[in-house]
């Protein structure tokens, strides 16, 4: 008989499965496996490669391990200047590699239950093959999870102001939709 788990991340339920996962996560393997095959499904498709960043982040603002934790740093200021900059993805990866390891107050991932998980995200684009479903509902996720950190947002701005003043420019939400 098959049992079934809840993923300490985001709650997804999912038949239980043996497996690891990544250090500095809280994921079930069975969450960890779907969003393993939402990045393949962008990757060998251009141009949802360039998403990848957007969706790491995603992903480890949702799961990140809480307290000392770069990993979850470095998601959170990508998330920032993702969303509220507009930034793109390789200027977020560029943000992070000059971020280091900065000291943080302590971090309490949000405990309200979430809109979506990465399993929105697949049933919109890998499970039907719809290119512009996995980019438009990966927006959405990404936006979702990053709303829930709202009591956090003044501590990532306040991080990034600190460390990557050169990346912070005059605030403009990005409005969400698959842009060419
Ligand atoms: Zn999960």
């Amino acid at each position: 008989m098959i049992g079934w788990r809840c993923c300490p991340g985001c709650g997804l339920a999912m038949p239980a499965e043996r497996g690891d996962v990544a250090r500095g996560v809280d994921a079930s393997p069975a969450c960890a496996a779907v969003f393993a095959e939402v990045c393949g499904f962008g990757l060998q498709r251009h141009p949802l490669d360039r998403f990848q960043q957007l969706a790491t982040d995603t992903y480890i603002a949702q799961h990140g391990r809480e307290g000392d934790n770069p990993r979850l740093v470095h998601a959170l200021t990508g998330l920032y200047l993702a969303i509220e900059h507009g930034r793109t993805a390789s200027e977020v990866l560029s943000a992070q590699h000059a971020l280091g390891r900065p000291a943080s107050p302590p971090l309490t991932r949000p405990r309200t239950v979430p809109t979506m998980t990465v399993i929105d995200v697949a049933e919109r684009g890998l499970m039907v093959n719809f290119v512009i479903g996995h980019a438009e509902s990966l927006y959405e996720w990404a936006d979702s999870v990053w709303a829930a950190w709202e009591p956090h947002h003044a501590d990532v701005a306040a991080i990034t102001r600190e460390h990557l003043g050169g990346f912070i420019t005059v605030p403009q939400r990005i409005c969400f939709g698959f842009r060419a």
